[in-house]
């Protein structure tokens, strides 16, 4: 089956909420597509002797609340309309969570599996300069993504500093902690959607002490989701699925024990005694997502929860910690069917907003404890949930609309007060 277009869902969405507000049509005009796109071309010597050109994206969608904000993705099928729907998505994220921020995304087409630390560094590298004079610390503020980490990040900020002649930390953000990295944005993505799903639960009178969760994807969020859910609410994690396939537990898995025995990132092992294989790729996580759980929490990729499965779904509230991982299709179903989806833009939004903490830190340069980068992410993200859950209530749409309604506001007051529309 064709994937669908991400952007076009990303515009669909928009077009939506803008039908909602009555937006004009310059506004309107304005939020559908992006202000500015790069397109780089790269030239990197590979260990062979050989050069190899790769393509890059940025994307700077709309800067009216601010810098346009967003991560960087290594994917070998990268696209420039997926960075677009990530980019327009990071817009409304940053105004939903009040950052002052607009929206952004970047993408390098190349299959980092296949390539060694060396290759990745000089293609990080060149990506920024490549890209120099359009970034910097109060223009546009890159961040990890998919197949990018602090490692990543800190060939970048380097790169960038050389690029000025100074140290400029406030250029990019998930940096290693001894380069000016914030405690707490390792985790900050999984956190920030811990917060927002006890809201949720809080509301719709869910116990979340032994509720039963699936989880689709094992990096960087979804591991984390595991081992956070367990921690902070003693809810069990029964499934797990990812790239290679799906496992299931009636009890529950525990997060060290599949940590220990995980043999590549991201790839759970898939024989643990008392688990039952679900099956490979793809089948086994259609199976993953119909489980009888209370919680399901997709972290991993785009379009997973179609209008196929979506009335299999049993789960009372889906919290979106990858980004698009819902057709507009199924988000009608669910609604209709009496789910709660926790909107990605806002359920993933605990990431930014970690690196929005990252980038004070460094433009100040006062560093702060854990506990106040967690006790400052709790208020922003509960403050986020309670706007688009007043909506929510009041207008009686679907909660994603409701987060649309909220960002897509503030967005269009900002461009009106610049006297751009
Ligand atoms: N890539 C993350 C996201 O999609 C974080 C972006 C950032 O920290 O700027 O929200």
């Amino acid at each position: 089956m064709e994937q669908p277009n991400p952007f076009k869902i990303a515009q669909a969405q928009l077009d939506e909420a803008a039908k909602y507000l009555k937006l004009d049509s310059a506004t309107h005009a304005m939020l559908r597509e992006p202000m500015r796109e790069l397109h780089v071309l790269i030239p990197v010597r590979m260990d062979s002797g050989e050069v190899k050109v790769f393509k890059g994206f940025r994307v700077q969608y709309n800067d009216a609340r601010g810098p346009t904000k967003g991560g960087i993705r290594f994917h070998p099928e990268e696209t420039i309309d997926t960075v677009r729907a990530l980019a327009a998505w990071m817009t409304w994220k940053t105004s939903l969570l009040d950052l002052p921020y607009g929206g952004g995304k970047g993408g390098i087409i190349c299959n980092p599996e296949e390539m060694s630390e060396r290759e990745l560094e000089m293609l990080s590298r060149g990506y920024i300069r490549a890209l120099g004079e359009f970034i910097g610390p109060e223009k546009d503020i890159p961040a990890p993504d998919v197949n990018t980490n602090p490692q990543v990040m800190a060939w970048m900020m380097d790169e960038f500093s050389k690029l000025r002649g100074y140290n400029t930390p406030g250029v990019i953000t998930g940096k290693p902690i001894p380069l000016g990295g914030s405690l707490g944005r390792l985790d900050a993505t999984a956190r920030g959607g811990m917060y927002v799903l006890r809201e949720a639960a809080k509301l719709m009178g869910i116990e979340l002490k032994n509720a039963k969760v699936a989880i689709q994807g094992y990096g960087n969020v979804g591991s984390f989701a595991h081992k956070l859910v367990s921690e902070l609410f003693g809810a069990k994690v029964i499934g797990i699925g990812d790239v290679e396939g799906a496992i299931y537990c009636e009890h529950g898995f525990d997060y060290d024990t599949i940590s220990k025995n995980m043999k590549k990132p991201g790839i759970v092992p898939k024989d643990l005694p008392g688990s039952k294989f679900l099956g490979k790729g793809t089948e086994g996580n259609k199976e993953l997502l119909e489980l009888p759980v209370d919680i399901l929490i997709p972290a991993a990729i785009e379009n997973v929860i179609t209008k196929e499965n979506a009335p299999r779904i049993k789960a009372k509230i889906i919290l979106e910690l990858a980004n698009g991982p819902t057709t507009p299709e199924a988000d009608e179903i669910l609604h209709n069917n009496g789910k709660f989806v926790i909107p990605d833009f806002l359920a993933n939004a605990g990431g930014v907003t970690v690196s929005y903490f990252e980038w004070v830190q460094n433009i100040t340069g006062y560093y702060w404890s854990l506990e106040e980068v967690h006790d400052k992410l709790d208020k922003k993200m509960t403050k986020a949930f309670n706007d688009v859950y007043a909506l929510y209530k009041e207008k009686k749409v679907h909660p994603r609309l409701a987060a649309y309604l909220v960002a897509v506001q503030r967005v269009v007051e900002a461009m009106k007060l610049r006297g751009w529309v």
